[in-house]
C-alpha cells in the first residue's frame, strides 16, 4: 500500500482574533509548537515562545516578521519548574506542547529518562497552568490547550514514559477544565496521530531496532499501522485545531480531547 501524500497547504480556516492577548507556547522551536506559535501570532497574539533550543527560537522569530502579532523568544529548560511557573504569569492562552520521546522496552528503559519525560511533559504543564491561572481567573477568561497525543488515549509498546506522561496530561487537562469553568477558563487536549516533525523523524531508527525491522518499513508497518488515513498529519493542521479551541465559537468545549488521528481511535 502506498501512503497518500500530504494535502496542499490550506489557508487558515478558523477566524481567530487574539489582538491584545498574550499566548505562551512551550516547545515553540519544534514542529508543532512552531506552527502553533506562528498561527497564534498570525491571529494577533503576543506569543511568548518557550524552548531550550535558542537557535530554533531565533529562526522562529525571524519567520514571524510581518505577522499581526509578535513572537518573543524565551530560552528556558522546562525541567527548571520554578522558572516555568514564573514564565506563565500573565498569559491569556497557554499551549503546553514541549515533549520528547524515547522508544525502548520497559526492562531497558533508563529510569532517569523516564523521570525527565514525566517532568517535561506532565509536571511542567502542571506548573505552567499553576502560573497562568491567577491572571486567567482574575480576568474571567483563559484558554489552556494541552498537546496530548493518540498516546494519551491508547498505548503503544516501548513508549512507557511517553504514554504515562500523556495519560497523566489528559487527567490534568480535565481537572483544569472542572476547576476553570466557573472562571471562564477552558482546558482541552489535542491528540494527533503521527505528525511530520523532527520528533517522529528521530524515532524511526529506534522503532526499527525495537521491532526488529528495517527503517524503511517503520512508517507503513508501525507508525501508520492503526490509522485509517495512511499519511502523517502536518503541523499546520494541528495548529488549526489549537487555534479553533481559542475561538469564541469553542467556548463551550472544555475537558475534552480532540483527536486528529486519522481514525486510529475508531478501532
Ligand atoms: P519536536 O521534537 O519537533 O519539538 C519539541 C520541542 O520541545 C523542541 O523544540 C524541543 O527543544 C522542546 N523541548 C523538549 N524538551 C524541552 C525542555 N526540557 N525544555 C524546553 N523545551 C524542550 O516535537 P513535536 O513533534 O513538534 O512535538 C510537540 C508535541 O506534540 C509533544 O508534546 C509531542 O508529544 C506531541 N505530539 C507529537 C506527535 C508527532 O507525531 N510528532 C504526535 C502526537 C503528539
Amino acid at each position: 500500500m502506498t501512503a497518500p501524500t500530504a494535502p496542499a497547504p490550506l489557508p487558515p480556516s478558523v477566524a481567530l482574533d487574539l489582538e491584545g492577548r498574550t499566548a505562551l507556547v512551550t516547545g515553540a522551536a519544534g514542529g508543532i509548537g512552531r506552527a502553533c506559535a506562528l498561527r497564534l501570532a498570525a491571529a494577533g497574539a503576543k506569543v511568548r515562545a518557550v524552548d531550550r533550543d535558542a537557535t530554533g527560537l531565533k529562526r522562529l522569530t525571524a519567520r514571524a516578521t510581518g505577522l499581526a502579532g509578535t513572537v518573543e523568544p524565551l530560552v528556558l529548560d522546562l525541567t527548571d519548574l520554578d522558572a516555568a511557573e514564573q514564565a506563565a504569569a500573565g498569559t491569556d492562552v497557554l499551549v503546553n506542547n514541549a515533549g520528547l520521546q524515547l522508544v525502548r522496552p520497559l526492562e531497558k528503559f533508563p529510569p532517569e529518562v523516564f523521570h525527565t519525560v514525566l517532568t517535561v511533559m506532565l509536571e511542567a504543564p502542571f506548573r505552567l497552568i499553576r502560573g497562568a491561572l491567577p491572571h486567567m481567573y482574575g480576568q474571567g477568561w483563559g484558554r489552556i490547550v494541552n498537546l496530548s497525543s493518540v498516546h494519551g488515549l491508547r498505548a503503544s509498546a516501548f513508549k512507557s514514559a511517553y504514554v504515562s506522561a500523556k495519560h497523566g496530561l489528559e487527567g490534568l487537562s480535565k481537572t483544569a477544565a472542572l476547576e476553570g469553568a466557573p472562571h471562564g477558563v477552558t482546558s482541552n487536549c489535542v491528540n494527533p496521530g503521527y505528525v511530520r516533525t523532527p520528533l517522529v523523524e528521530r524515532q524511526i531508527a529506534d522503532q526499527a531496532a525495537a521491532h526488529g525491522i528495517p527503517e524503511d518499513r517503520v512508517l507503513a508497518e508501525i507508525l501508520l499501522k492503526d490509522a485509517a488515513l495512511k499519511r502523517l498529519v502536518e503541523p499546520h493542521e494541528v495548529a488549526e485545531a489549537v487555534a479553533y479551541l481559542c475561538t469564541p465559537q469553542a467556548s463551550f468545549i472544555t475537558g475534552t480531547s480532540l483527536a486528529l488521528d486519522g481514525g486510529w481511535t475508531a478501532h
